[in-house]
C-alpha cells in the first residue's frame, strides 16, 4: 500500500473587501494546505478549503482530522475520510491524483472564466475593469437589498454590459417563491442573462422544478447540490437544469468526475475562494470533462 510523509499547514487570508452574500459577511478566507510526500521525495499539494455554512465541514473538524492522521497518511486512510469532511476528501484525494496526473493544467485563459461582482449598486463600477481583464460572464449576487432596489441595479448593470456579455444571477437561496416569480419574469425576454442561481432554499427542491417549468429562464442550483451526497439526491429527485458545483467541498475528485460523466450533467464548476492550490486542483478536473459553461473562478479582485 502507498505511504506518503503527511503536513499540513493553516493559513488566513483577508478578503479586499468583505463579501456579502444572503448569508451575511465574510472577512477571511482560512483554510488548510495538505502536502504529501511519496517515498522517492515527490511532494503534491492539496487544499482543503471549507464552508461551513455551504454543508461543508467547518475548519476546526478539517484541523481536527489533519491533527489525528500524524506523520505519515496511506492512500487507503485518503479514501477511508468520511463522507462529512467533503473539503479534506477534496484536499487529499487531489494531492493523491496529483502523482498521477499531467504536470501542466490547463491555464485560466483557456478555460473560460465568469468574474464575481460585488453585491449592490458597487457591481456597476467594478464592471469596466473586469471588462478590461477579459471577463465577459458575470456572476452578480440578488437577494441581499429590497426587490425594488436591485431590479433597478439590475436595469443600469444590463445597461453597462457590452453585447455578448453574459449575467449570472445568484440568489444564494434567499428568495421566496412570490420574490422568485417577480425576479423571473422581470429577467425573462432577456438574452444576456446566462441563468439565475439558487433562487429558492434548498429545501424547496419541488417548488424549484415547478419555476423551472413555468419560466424560460434557465436555472441553475447551488447550494442545493453542495456536497456529492446532495448532489446525487438532487438529480435522483428530478433536477435537470443547471448544476453549479464546487469542487473543492464536493468530495473526492473522481468519485464526482464519474458521476458528471455518466448522468452528462450540465455543469458549472464554482471557486470556494480558494488559493492557487485547490483552483489549479478544481481545472485539472474540469479538463478531465467535458464542460462548457464559464467557470465561476473569476474571483482574484477579491484578495489582496
Ligand atoms: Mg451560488
Amino acid at each position: 500500500m502507498d505511504c506518503y510523509r503527511f503536513s499540513y499547514s493553516i493559513y488566513h487570508r483577508p478578503f479586499r473587501r468583505s463579501l456579502f452574500t444572503s448569508h451575511g459577511e465574510w472577512k477571511i478566507r482560512s483554510g488548510i494546505i495538505v502536502r504529501l510526500t511519496d517515498e522517492r521525495g515527490r511532494a503534491k499539494q492539496g487544499e482543503i478549503a471549507p464552508i461551513p455554512w455551504f454543508g461543508s465541514e467547518s475548519l476546526a473538524s478539517a484541523i481536527e482530522w489533519c491533527q489525528q492522521i500524524g506523520d505519515t497518511i496511506t492512500t487507503r486512510q485518503i479514501y477511508d475520510i468520511p463522507d462529512n469532511l467533503p473539503a479534506c476528501q477534496f484536499g487529499c484525494g487531489s494531492a493523491l491524483t496529483a502523482f498521477t496526473s499531467t504536470p501542466n493544467p490547463p491555464t485560466q485563459t483557456e478555460l473560460a472564466m465568469s468574474a464575481l461582482l460585488p453585491a449592490g449598486a458597487t457591481a456597476i463600477e467594478c464592471l469596466p475593469a473586469l471588462v478590461s481583464q477579459g471577463y465577459t460572464t458575470f456572476k452578480w449576487k440578488i437577494g441581499v437589498l429590497p426587490i425594488a432596489q436591485e431590479l433597478a441595479i439590475w436595469a443600469r448593470l444590463m445597461a453597462a454590459l457590452l453585447p455578448g456579455a453574459k449575467l449570472r444571477l445568484d440568489a444564494n437561496g434567499g428568495l421566496n417563491y412570490a420574490l422568485a416569480e417577480q425576479w423571473l419574469a422581470a429577467i425573462a425576454g432577456s438574452a444576456q442573462i446566462e441563468f439565475i442561481e439558487q433562487p429558492l432554499a434548498p429545501n424547496l427542491l419541488a417548488e424549484t422544478i415547478e419555476l423551472a417549468r413555468k419560466y424560460t429562464v434557465p436555472i441553475a442550483l447551488d447550494e442545493s447540490v453542495a456536497t456529492f451526497d446532495r448532489l446525487q439526491a438532487t438529480y435522483t429527485s428530478g433536477w435537470r437544469g443547471i448544476y453549479v458545483i464546487k469542487p473543492g467541498i464536493a468530495g473526492f475528485p473522481w468519485q464526482l468526475a464519474e458521476f458528471i460523466n455518466r448522468y452528462q450533467l450540465d455543469v458549472v464548476f464554482s471557486s470556494v475562494l480558494e488559493t492557487n492550490v485547490g483552483k489549479t486542483a478544481a481545472m485539472q478536473l474540469a479538463s478531465k470533462l467535458n464542460l462548457t459553461r464559464s467557470m465561476g473562478f473569476g474571483v482574484d479582485d477579491w484578495f489582496e
